[in-house]
């Protein structure tokens, strides 16, 4: 074999860049169907410089509904039973619950409970709302709650995972699958590869001007005693506010929602804002011990829906989760390896074959071309 021809045996199938929820979970199942896969994260193995790190992780399509387009609403239900799956086959424990969010509102902000009931009506689908959005009394809402609270709902098919964990062992399962990781290593010019799969978020933002930070900031807090056993959202004119329990009673309280790239610590007002909007939950968080205050920022792009974006050529560009990737991920990552897999047979192999791809693909309105004339795929630099 001569030089060239052993570099090209040498040059793997697909290249990753950035390896944060969406990076890890397209090698992982690129490597399961059988292609050889090198990823690049600037971060370590745990994650800690992606916006996943910092995520709270609630799968809640129903109550994202109030405000998400229907595709992030119709990818969450369908990414919500993928999840349980998905987390079978990795090699470490992943903490995966399905008991639902509780949302409810204290008296002086009863105005805001019918808002967001209309909205989450008008929103969603009719297979998500029967069955799945339960009025409740007093302290039948939550009993760790008693009867703090006169009313709540309950949507009982929502669910929730530890973020860690699942980085954690999206990281062993792309080691399982034979994945070559380069941890800690930023790439400004992609690497040698048949075809580059770009999902750097928002360090993403020179190939795509489009995207945009949202900043949101988080407490992780220590506290036995409470004992939550779902997420429970407080609706509330200025603070709206998320109290997620995860095991060991820890619980990740979140979180603001900044325009802006503002990766720095996490404020003084928005301290105070989530601390004390989760004291007037449940005045048991006065006593939890402060473990973290993190902050990163949502990749978004302007109409706020995720896309994967194939620029006609070698390059694959998966962006866009905003405040979703969690409760998206799963669907996202499937239809980005689809189309990577239908570019390796020649499936598709220009304009036509794209657009027959995505007539017969599941979530058409994810799949974009760099040719065409979409608000977000026209900014995109090569
Ligand atoms: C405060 C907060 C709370 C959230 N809560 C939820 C929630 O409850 N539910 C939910 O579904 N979602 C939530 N999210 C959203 C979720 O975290 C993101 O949508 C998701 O992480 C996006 O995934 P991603 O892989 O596109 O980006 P990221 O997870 O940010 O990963 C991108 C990776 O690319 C790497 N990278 C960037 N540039 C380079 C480069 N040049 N070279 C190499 N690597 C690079 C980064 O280090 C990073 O690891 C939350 C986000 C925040 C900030």
């Amino acid at each position: 074999m001569n030089r060239i021809d052993q570099t090209a045996a040498r040059r793997p199938d697909f290249a990753v860049v950035g390896g944060g929820l969406v990076g890890r979970l397209v090698a992982w199942q690129l490597a399961g169907a059988g292609h050889r896969v090198e990823l690049y994260e600037r971060g370590d193995a745990l994650g800690t410089q992606s916006a996943a790190w910092v995520a709270a992780a609630m799968l809640a399509p129903l109550a994202e509904a109030v405000s998400a387009e229907p595709l992030v609403v119709g990818l969450g239900a369908a990414s919500l039973e993928r999840w349980p799956r998905l987390i079978a086959q990795l090699p470490e424990p992943v903490f995966f619950q399905r008991n639902g969010t509780l949302v409810v509102w204290h008296g002086a902000d009863r105005a805001e409970a019918p808002l967001f009931e209309r909205r989450l009506r008008a929103n969603s689908p009719a297979e998500l709302l029967d069955g799945g959005f339960v009025k409740l009394a007093g302290a039948q809402a939550e009993p760790a709650l008693g009867t703090r609270f006169a009313q709540g709902w309950l949507l009982p098919n929502e669910g929730q995972l530890d973020n860690r964990q699942a980085l954690s062992a999206l990281a062993a399962g792309l080691a399982a699958r034979g994945v070559r990781a380069h941890w800690n290593r930023p790439v400004d010019s992609m690497p040698d590869a048949r075809w580059i799969i770009d999902c750097r978020g928002l360090g993403g933002k020179p190939a795509w001007p489009a995207l945009r930070g949202i900043r949101g900031e988080v407490a992780r807090v220590h506290t036995p005693g409470i004992g939550l056993s779902r997420p429970v959202r407080l609706l509330h004119p200025r603070y709206p506010l998320y109290i997620a329990p995860k095991e060991n009673d820890l619980y990740v309280i979140g979180a603001t929602e900044v325009e802006g790239e503002d990766m720095s610590p996490v404020s003084v007002r928005s301290v105070l804002e989530l601390l004390s909007a989760a004291f007037a939950v449940h005045p048991g968080f006065g006593e939890a011990r402060i473990l973290e205050l993190n902050s990163h920022c949502r990749p978004t792009l302007p109409d706020h829906r995720p896309a994967v974006v194939w620029d006609g050529a070698r390059t694959l560009r998966v962006n866009g989760l905003y405040r979703h990737g969690f409760m998206i991920a799963p669907e996202v990552a499937d239809t980005a390896c689809r189309l990577a897999e239908a570019l390796v047979s020649g499936e598709v192999n220009g304009a036509d074959t794209f657009g027959d791809f995505r007539n017969a693909a599941r979530w058409p309105e994810l799949l974009h071309g760099a040719h065409e004339n979409r608000a977000a795929a026209p900014e995109l630099s090569h």
